[in-house]
């Protein structure tokens, strides 16, 4: 049945690959939660669930400053609202389309029921490329975005964030745009800047959750990453706050990449290197490749589009913290892992594994968090900024941290303990797909057929 179902969403898509992906893998993990479930199956929750429930696309034109008049495309997804407002984050990269866009808020719907804050799941962006741009053409790029998007959105209906590509700069400038138009003060989008309504540690929150979610998972094998290698890819915002908590933690990162190439540092990335990266990213806007250059102890690989693997996952290691974009380790980088001794990967990025790598980690058992479950703690202190907005007030750090402490410990347990009642512990691909899927479900057996 539910094999039918998967060909149905792939005929009525064909072009959707990454969509089907993150489909494909939901269904197959909530089989048997539908066969203990029937009342699910009779109330075509599954049918309704990888049905979108609007999506929003539109033109967005921007003149740059030699006057040349450009068009990208602009999207939003409203997948599931079931639980709360739709939320999710926004994407500028050269790469989005509708697929990639409808395969992360797919995704969302179940990560964002697992934070235990009640958001729904949506997720939008455009194919703009703000690589190269100046701010100006930026801020002129983002106005004309909120612009379309300005009259899709609200604090108690759809909330954006951002995610690639869209990082505090843009948020700002969404921000302002939305303020302007609406004439009104509002949470209507999470990352913002702290004097303008921003949570502390929102920034730093996808990172620190996918490490805290990694410390869960050891302490299941009565282990600490004191002492453990760990490799990083991306060097954006997740890459950087993982490599700053594992610091803290006790582990050693060796590498960090971008679209470019790859840095390995057997010597470990400590607090000052990663200062330097982080001001190489967030102000300089330059390529990691910089960091070799700075710092002898480091090796620099350029991406070969050749290779059928990538050198980055090729290390010896412990840990692995994919935190760079989806699908960004094949089988055989899976295969490179576990031969190289990494036993815990934990997703900061979205789908960052295929399904053969997967598949792999599965049967190794390996310690694997999948990023539904794991890179869960941007999205639910989005959640926590969304709450102190409501409430006029702000919390500190250490309040918020605490939460999204907490918040990743109950995610796990939600993983764990699902995993163990629909027989395969220890698989937290089914724990996570299934205890958020329940959840859902359950609001929308409440809510009848809408
Ligand atoms: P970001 O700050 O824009 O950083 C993205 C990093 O990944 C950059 O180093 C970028 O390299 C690299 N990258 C992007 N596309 C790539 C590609 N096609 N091939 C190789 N490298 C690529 O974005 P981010 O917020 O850290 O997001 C990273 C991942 O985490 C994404 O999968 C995102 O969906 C996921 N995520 C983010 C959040 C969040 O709160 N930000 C929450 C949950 C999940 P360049 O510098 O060359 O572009």
């Amino acid at each position: 049945m539910l094999e039918e179902l998967y060909q149905k969403v792939v005929a009525k898509d064909p072009a959707q690959p990454e969509f089907h992906q993150a489909v494909k893998e939901v269904l197959e993990s909530i089989e048997v939660v539908l066969d203990r479930h029937p009342e699910y199956r009779k109330a075509k929750i599954a049918e309704r669930i990888v049905e979108p429930e609007r999506v929003i696309m539109f033109r967005v034109p921007w003149v740059d400053d030699q006057g040349e008049v450009h068009v990208n495309r602009g999207f939003r997804i409203e997948m599931n609202s079931a639980i709360g407002p739709y939320k999710g984050g926004l994407r500028f990269h050269p790469s989005v389309n509708l697929g990639i866009l409808k395969f992360l808020a797919f995704e969302q719907v179940f990560k964002n029921a697992l934070t235990t804050i009640p958001m729904g799941g949506g997720k939008g962006g455009s194919d703009f490329n703000p690589k190269g741009k100046s701010d100006i053409e930026v801020m002129r790029f983002t106005q004309s975005f909120m612009s379309e998007l300005f009259r899709h959105i609200g604090p108690s209906t759809d909330v954006p964030a951002g995610d690639i590509g869209v990082g505090g700069r843009e948020i700002g400038f969404l921000f302002g745009q939305y303020k302007k138009l609406r004439n009104e003060w509002g949470g209507v989008l999470t990352g913002k800047g702290l004097s303008y309504g921003g949570s502390l540690i929102r920034p730093e929150a996808t990172g620190y959750g996918a490490v805290y979610f990694g410390e869960e998972m050891l302490k299941t094998r009565g282990e600490t990453y004191d002492g453990k290698v760990c490799l990083v890819s991306g060097s954006g915002n997740v890459a950087q706050y993982a490599t700053e908590k594992i610091n803290e933690l006790g582990g050693k990162v060796v590498t960090l990449s971008d679209s470019s190439g790859c840095i390995y540092d057997p010597e470990g990335i400590d607090t000052d290197k990663l200062s330097f990266v982080m001001n190489l990213k967030n102000v300089r806007r330059g390529r990691i490749k910089e960091y070799a250059e700075k710092y002898p102890s480091a090796v620099y690989t350029a991406i070969d589009p050749t290779l059928d693997y990538n050198p980055l996952w090729n290390y010896k290691a412990d840990c692995a913290f994919p935190s760079a974009t989806q699908n960004e380790i094949n089988a055989k980088d899976a295969q490179n892992l576990i031969n190289n001794g990494v036993y815990l990967v934990s997703e900061g990025a979205n789908m960052p594994t295929v399904p053969d790598g997967v598949e792999i980690f599965l049967q190794h058992k390996i310690l694997y968090g999948p990023g539904k479950a794991a890179n869960a703690g941007g999205v639910a202190t989005s959640g926590l900024e969304m709450a102190q907005n409501a409430m006029f007030s702000s919390w500190s750090r250490e309040e918020v941290d605490t939460k999204l402490h907490n918040i990743m410990i109950s995610i796990h347990k939600q993983a764990f303990e699902a995993a163990e009642k629909y027989g395969d512990p220890g698989n937290y691909v089914l724990g996570a797909n299934a205890a958020g899927f329940v959840k859902v479900a359950e609001a929308m057996m409440a809510q009848g057929v809408v």
